[in-house]
């Protein structure tokens, strides 16, 4: 006998019918189930088995029956095949079984109902009811039980579907918030509807400021390389793959202006995402940091470009003068043959010096650059490397001012000199038209700071945070006109950060540079670890 009255019945499937497919929480959805079938059928216990692919039907709910005697159930489920038609479910020998179960468990279990959940062909799972008491489950019982059956069928199957959903949403979430590239998914409108992790750190825009903006208010170039109309696209242009109906994918590449300042090289990738009827919903971005690529790029041309220039120029004149020496149809003059061999010396010590840079290079990038650690004066380093170029122009003027307490600092003299003698040959170099060049001293609670300035032909700002790159050069008339490789800098700026310290450039066009590096005072730090690795 069903414990509620016809009516009654009908109006309590509905409610739950109406609460079940409300629910999209499984295990709300499967608790709720359990407890109205034992209602309905005044049971005492009941569990739910859903199938699980490859793994048969298994327990996932149960009232009435203590979890550790869960087990003694699945007896139940062994012998239900997979791909049941729900329509002819029957598991043979059920009461034998339940005897069986009640008898191991202890538990007063006499009566049991199980009722097949159908979608469609397919059994999604079974409905256990056991009664403790009365008489077996009646035809209408069963009837009614059978609507309930599919009801929460439904039920269940619209949780699992939601959960699949809910789990799928969650795995592209992470692949798109953890992808290495920067990802935004914009609206039909070019609004970012989605922005992630490492597009924050392209752009410079935290997901929450760019998020509900337009396109081009967080993505805008400084230059670009290709051509791409998003907007034409978007407005139904986007262009078919040829020969394919598909849409094809936009690429444009170039220098992108960063948020927070500086510009940094990517290629972006817009795909269309269409629906059914070829409407544009979302176009999804995928944003590629290429500096690496571009840097290495420029780095192999400027290598090749360098061997073939600043190496052959210096053995070409050298071979030339040697020959002429040489000539034994010829005889040269004590003051001819000074000249031909003092211009083969400085050329031989213009390759040997780019040489020895060139094999800094490769140290630095090996990982390391060996100092040899020694109090160093850098008031006399200067003096010597001033004493060094004096000879060398008549056009310029140098000054070098220390103040009388300015303190020693642990270093590498010899490459600390190196760092000077870059810094005054620069100097030199780029003021051709002369002036002073000035080496200033001065003394920090911290740190010291040594600055070298000149009144020669400025940086643009646009180049000041490059000059620093190896082989890299200011592209521009007359700082291309001096010769160079675009090393001194790169190495200075290494060094000096094996130190410990810092290296910067104040500088403007036309008016003059001035590049200054700072140190720790050795009287009042502890030294930079030794040996120091710069990468
Ligand atoms: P190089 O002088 O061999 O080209 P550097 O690394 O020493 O290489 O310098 C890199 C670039 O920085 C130079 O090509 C030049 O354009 C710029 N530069 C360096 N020092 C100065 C300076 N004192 N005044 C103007 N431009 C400078």
């Amino acid at each position: 006998m069903l414990n509620v009255s016809w009516f009654r019945q009908r109006e309590y499937l509905l409610e739950i019918s109406r609460a079940l497919t409300e629910q999209l929480d499984l295990d709300i959805v499967l608790d709720k189930v359990l407890r109205a079938a034992m209602e309905l059928l005044g049971g005492q216990a009941a569990f739910i088995a859903l199938r699980r692919p490859g793994e048969g039907f298994v327990i996932q709910a149960a009232r009435g029956i203590p979890q550790p005697l869960l087990p003694y159930f699945n007896r139940l489920l062994a012998d239900i095949p997979e791909n049941t038609n729900p329509a002819s479910f029957r598991i043979p020998d059920l009461g034998l079984i339940l005897n069986e179960i009640a008898l191991q468990t202890g538990l007063p279990l006499v009566q049991v109902v199980a009722l097949p959940m159908g979608i469609r062909r397919d059994l999604i799972g079974v409905l256990f009811v056991f009664r403790a008491y009365g008489l077996p489950f009646t035809l209408s019982e069963r009837e009614v039980l059978a609507s309930f059956a599919d009801q929460a069928a439904i039920a269940v199957h619209n949780a699992q579907l939601y959960q699949q959903l809910a789990q799928e949403k969650r795995r592209l979430d992470a692949i798109l918030e953890y992808s290495a590239d920067g990802v935004m998914i914009l609206d039909p409108g070019q609004k970012i509807v989605v922005f992630n992790r490492a597009l924050a750190e392209i752009t410079g825009w935290s997901a929450a400021e760019a998020i509900g903006r337009h396109h081009d208010e967080v993505i805008v170039w400084a230059r670009r390389d290709t051509e791409m109309d998003l907007a034409r696209a978007t407005a139904g242009g986007w262009p078919l793959t040829h020969g394919r109906g598909s849409r094809t994918a936009l690429y444009v590449e170039g220098d992108l202006r960063r948020r927070s300042g500086g510009t940094i090289s990517v290629g972006i990738t817009y795909a269309p995402l269409l629906d059914r009827e070829g409407k544009l919903v979302n176009i999804i971005a995928n944003v590629r940091d290429i500096t690496r690529f571009r840097e290495a790029d420029r780095l192999k041309s400027t290598f090749v470009s360098i061997v073939s220039h600043e190496l052959k120029t210096p053995v070409a004149t050298i071979l030339g003068y040697a020959e002429t020496l040489a000539r034994a149809d010829a005889r040269w003059d004590a003051q001819t043959t000074r000249e031909l061999a003092q211009t083969i010396q400085e050329e031989a010590r213009r390759l040997d010096r780019l040489i020895s840079d060139l094999l800094d290079v490769s140290r630095l990038q090996a990982g390391a650059l060996p100092l040899k650690m020694e109090e160093v004066d850098l008031e006399m380093l200067a003096q010597r490397v001033v004493q060094r170029f004096r000879p060398q122009t008549d056009r310029h003027k140098f000054s070098v001012r220390f103040p009388p307490d300015f303190p020693t600092v642990r270093g590498d003299p010899m490459r600390l000199e190196q760092v000077l003698n870059n810094l005054v040959s620069n100097a030199i170099k780029y003021s051709p038209q002369g002036g002073t060049i000035r080496i200033r001293g001065q003394v920090y609670p911290e740190e010291v700071v040594v600055s070298v300035s000149d009144e020669g032909i400025g940086i643009p700002a646009t180049e000041q945070g490059r000059i620093f790159d190896a082989f890299y050069r200011v592209e521009d008339a007359q700082a291309r006109h001096a010769g160079g490789v675009g090393l001194g800098l790169y190495l200075a700026r290494a060094i000096v950060e094996a130190h410990g310290g810092r290296i910067w450039v104040e500088s403007e066009p036309g008016k003059g540079s001035t590049f200054s590096f700072s140190l720790r005072r050795s009287d009042r730090a502890s030294p930079p670890s030794v040996p120091a690795r710069v990468a």
